[in-house]
């Protein structure tokens, strides 16, 4: 039995959204762009699935600007607010690259997040202030609402209240390129002005993603690509139809049975998680406090150790780290069960680097070299759960015996 749990490094297509793609790949190419009759059929496409995506996003159809990704939504908004109107960009220390080298790019601050990978809205708030009382203007902060490599959930709406208190001016731009799958998208980014979203990311395709650019944030916002002026020149370049379609399609059933998959996930990950937590001495569930780790150091009554709280942690995600084992090594031997994972984000994994994520949240180098991220999705089984559960003991133990 193989398992595929790198979810959050790309999921697998929904049928649904497959066969919607097919006819704009096989039968209609004609250019969205173009006045005649099929053309225009191209386009109505792209707008019934604009509307789409802004119902599941909480958006206007107008502030739907289609994109290549979630890198590239992610670009738009940082680098597009700084091209446009300056001002000294903010970002958490857990964002992922995409939105994490642009801002370090334009000589971005980051704010600090806790253990749980939650930005500390003290120190956000005093940082914010610092650079104000500088003479700078504070012109974009970009808060993720999931994390991708701990699945840690931001509190957007308690960042919204502090950005807009000690920075007035500031746009907030939120990456929910891993929310899609499991939160309500729609009420949690409200407060942002700004929202990336990707279609790999909930069983669509790859190369194809969203930006919502809130009116009010419109004037605050430089296109990135020049061109033939499509997404009402936010976004030159021929639309990528069948990709949009097969985005909107997977976005609506994502909506539609969210709530029963994140219930089925969540009970999948939880047996996952503890049953590796139970079976491998020294390890920790990054970003999860559990009895021993709480100040007072004190369990329940009955001394029997309280469950880990994961409340905070979107349904999918299990990331370990396991003390005295090499992230890689352990992947490969896993690969070899057939077992498919990866160490930190799925666009770090291979490198050496530390995660900067597991570093910002304070956890050891000597654990985080341990790391591993076993991501469940929509069409995860308990099968493929049982055959991680009986893949990484042995795997960890092996490798501990030869270090
Ligand atoms: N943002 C987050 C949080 C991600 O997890 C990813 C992909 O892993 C991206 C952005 C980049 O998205 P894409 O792969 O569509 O470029």
């Amino acid at each position: 039995m193989s398992a595929y749990l790198d979810c959050s490094a790309s999921t697998p297509m929904r049928p649904e959204a497959v066969d919607a793609m097919l006819p704009h790949l096989r039968d209609h190419w004609a250019n969205p762009s173009g006045a005649h009759t099929l053309a225009r059929a191209e386009r109505k496409a792209i707008d019934e699935a604009r509307d789409v995506m802004a119902s599941v996003l909480g958006a206007d159809a107008s502030e739907i600007v289609f994109t290549g990704g979630g890198t590239e939504s992610d670009n738009l908004a940082v680098l597009g607010v700084h091209d446009r109107v300056g001002g000294t960009l903010v970002a958490s220390a857990v964002e992922h690259h995409a939105v994490l080298d642009p801002v370090l790019s334009r000589k971005g601050r980051l704010a600090p997040v806790d253990e749980r990978g939650l930005v500390d809205l003290g120190a956000l708030a005093a940082l914010l202030e610092e650079i104000q009382v500088g003479g700078e203007r504070v012109s974009l902060v970009s808060v993720m609402l999931a994390n991708n490599e701990v699945g840690t959930v931001q509190e957007l709406d308690r960042v919204a209240k502090v950005v807009r208190r000690h920075a007035p001016g500031a746009l907030l731009h939120t990456d929910a390129v891993q929310a899609v799958q499991w939160l309500d998208v729609a009420t949690l980014a409200a407060s942002a002005d700004l929202v990336s979203v990707s279609a790999h990311k909930f069983g669509g395709p790859k190369g194809v993603g969203a930006l919502v650019v809130r009116a009010a944030a419109a004037d605050h916002l430089a296109a990135r690509t020049l061109g033939g002026g499509q997404e009402r020149e936010r976004r030159s370049g021929t639309q990528n139809v069948a990709g949009i379609v097969g985005m909107a399609t997977a976005a609506r059933l994502t909506v539609d049975d969210r709530a029963a998959t994140v219930e089925r996930v969540r009970v999948l990950r939880n047996r996952l998680a503890d049953g590796l937590l139970e079976a491998v001495d020294d390890t920790i569930e990054s970003g999860v406090i559990t009895a021993d780790a709480d100040a007072d150091g004190a369990g329940p009554p009955g001394g029997s150790p309280r469950r880990p709280d994961r409340a905070h942690k979107v349904a999918g995600t299990c990331h370990l780290c396991f003390e005295g084992v090499d992230s890689e090594s352990l992947l490969y031997l896993l690969e070899r069960a057939e077992v498919y994972a990866s160490a930190a984000s799925s666009c770090a994994s291979g490198a050496a680097e530390p995660s900067h994520v597991l570093a910002a949240m304070g956890i050891p180098r000597s654990l985080a070299a341990g790391s591993l991220r076993l991501s469940l999705g929509w069409a995860t089984t308990g099968d493929e759960v049982d055959a991680a559960l009986a893949a990484v003991p042995p795997a960890v133990e092996r490798l501990r015996l030869f270090s």
